[in-house]
């Protein structure tokens, strides 16, 4: 996987994207986010050694990654010249300029955000820069240690992921947190550090664009088993804690967002891991018959 050599100033972060498709494996190692959204303007710079890249250094913040590569604060110049290791890629994409920015998005916004059946996909986003009010950390077991947003989720579906979780205890299926919140930030951020790596198109083929990520909408959680092993990955597949959560996560108000069979309908692969909060009477509906949240917000209408 192209990122998991990232060096200091990283952030494990289960999923990548929207948790979309071909998202990177699980435990990929991706830069920590910087605050604002500018992302880490000419990051990847050289320090070609180290495991391609190192740096980072662009992004300011990230200060201290100076001493990977002691380019220090140069920033991005680096990047666009070419330093081999980073092979073609990164550098194709700075040599056009044209496919390095994020072009603004015209896609229509949800008009309910905080509704908790609300439907974003790579067609329709959540406002500029939204986030939820009342994210709060579920007590649940997580597969990492770290204080981070991906702990939070909306208030209401929190609670239901502790029963959940509790509920497949007693069946005897541990169940683990990988990844829940993202802001808006973040997915500003590693969108825009993927397009510098890959160029937009490719970027989006594996990656949500800002607003686009059910993980900014606070109601959604990627699960696996305690030990963390498949998770977020096509390995999850198959596995007891896959089995459970197809069968009673309705039971508790959620879905698996991305079903197998309905890539055409969700524009994302099968995601047995990524679950969405939408309340137990529509999880049930849309669990009961087989639909997609796309299918079932258009039956609504
Ligand atoms: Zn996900």
């Amino acid at each position: 996987m192209k990122l998991t050599k990232m060096l200091a100033l990283v952030t494990t972060v289960a999923i990548l994207s929207g948790c979309g498709g071909k998202a990177p494996a699980p435990g990929t190692v991706v830069p920590a986010p910087v605050q604002s959204g500018q992302s880490g303007a000419g990051s990847q710079s050289g320090s070609g050694g180290q495991a391609g890249t190192g740096s980072q250094s662009g992004t300011g913040n990230q200060s201290g990654t100076g001493s990977q590569s002691g380019t220090g604060g140069q920033s991005g110049t680096g990047g666009q010249t070419g330093t081999g290791s980073q092979s073609g890629t990164g550098g194709q994409a700075a040599d056009k300029p044209g496919q390095t920015k994020r072009p603004i998005d015209n896609s229509p916004v949800v008009p309910n955000p905080n509704d908790i059946t609300m439907m974003i996909n790579k067609s329709v986003r959540l406002p500029d820069g939204y986030a939820p009010a009342d994210l709060v950390e579920p007590k649940v077991r997580f597969i990492f240690s770290e204080k981070h947003e991906k702990r939070l989720m909306r208030q209401e579906a929190a609670r239901a992921l502790e029963q959940m979780f509790a509920a497949a205890e007693k069946d005897g299926v541990i169940l683990a947190g990988v990844s829940g919140y993202r802001s808006y930030e973040t997915q500003v951020w590693l969108f825009d550090y993927y397009v510098k790596q890959d160029g937009l198109e490719k970027a989006r083929t594996y990656s949500a664009e800002p607003g686009h990520s059910e993980h900014q909408t606070g109601l959604t959680m990627d699960v696996s088993g305690s030990t963390g092993a498949c998770a977020a990955d096509t390995c999850f597949e198959g596995t007891p804690e896959a089995a459970w959560l197809a069968k009673r996560s309705a039971e508790f108000g959620f879905i698996v967002r991305y079903p197998k069979g309905k890539e055409s309908v969700t524009g994302y692969t099968y995601e047995p891991w990524h679950m969405r909060y939408v309340g137990v009477a529509a999880a049930k509906e849309i669990s009961g018959a087989g639909l997609t949240l796309e299918e079932w917000s258009s039956k609504k209408r």
